[in-house]
């Protein structure tokens, strides 16, 4: 691998470790389970998903890249760690999931390799896991097709998340194994507007994750103190 790859190995290291639980929707891997119908459905109404060729970055074992493609994307799903991939091929092959591939490769290769090829692009919950968040943001922006879309979500960095996000969901409910994130590399939303912007990015819509953890039921609101989505636009036709 080249020394310049903006991935952090730890990070993979630390999602190919659970991979195979990625489809127990009891596992560490809930809360993915439980916000994909919230952002599947967010991407669909913005971006009507049928017949879209679309590239989810960072998809891990394929939650969102599945039910995408379930909605009649052609979908790529690609990632740095092996095993998720693997476990994302099956499951697809399992649930006989149609229009759903997956490639390891990163951001930036695949968008020198195939620039302005995608009518949407999507990068959930990845970010806040990279050493260069800023360049993989560049990297969607050029895998998108002008006039498509670009979906980013993450973790904002502020007392609230740092309460919410590493003390309340890690220590406290116990959600998220311990050191799942880590409080330096959240992002503000000022942040990655201003790196969406840098990369020729038009931020179009935010929308924030609330979760109450006496019902244990996720919703969206404009609350983006927290865990927050992006739906940008490239410029264009
Ligand atoms: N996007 C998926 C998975 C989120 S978990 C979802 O929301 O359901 C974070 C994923 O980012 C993991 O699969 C991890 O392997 C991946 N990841 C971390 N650093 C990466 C990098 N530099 N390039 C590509 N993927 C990366």
């Amino acid at each position: 691998m080249s020394e310049t790859l903006n991935a952090d190995p730890a990070e993979l290291a630390k999602f190919s470790d659970l991979a195979h639980r990625w489809w127990d929707p009891e596992s560490e891997f809930r809360p993915l389970h439980q916000i994909n119908p919230l952002r599947l459905d967010w991407i669909d109404t913005l971006a009507p998903l049928k017949g879209r060729r679309v590239v989810d970055v960072g998809c891990g074992g394929g939650i969102l890249a599945d039910a995408m493609a379930r909605k009649g994307a052609d979908v790529l799903g690609i990632d740095l760690a092996a095993k998720p991939l693997k476990i994302a091929q099956l499951h697809a092959l399992e649930a006989g999931t149609a229009g759903v591939s997956y490639r390891e490769i990163s951001a930036e290769a695949l968008a020198a390799e195939q620039p302005a090829s995608f009518d949407t692009v999507t990068c959930m919950e990845m970010l806040e896991h990279v050493p260069d968040p800023a360049s993989i943001v560049r990297a969607c922006a050029s895998l998108v097709k002008p006039g498509g879309w670009v979906f980013f979500s993450t973790i904002n960095r502020s007392a609230k998340s740092f309460a919410f996000a590493i003390v309340g969901a890690e220590y406290l409910l116990k959600l998220l194994p311990r050191g799942t994130h880590e409080y330096a590399k959240m992002i503000r939303p000022s942040e990655l507007a201003a790196h969406c912007r840098a990369a020729g990015l038009e931020l179009t819509e935010s929308r924030g994750l609330q979760y109450n953890p006496l019902t244990r039921r996720y919703w969206m609101d404009g609350d983006t103190s927290v865990n927050y989505l992006f739906a940008t636009r490239k410029p264009g036709t």
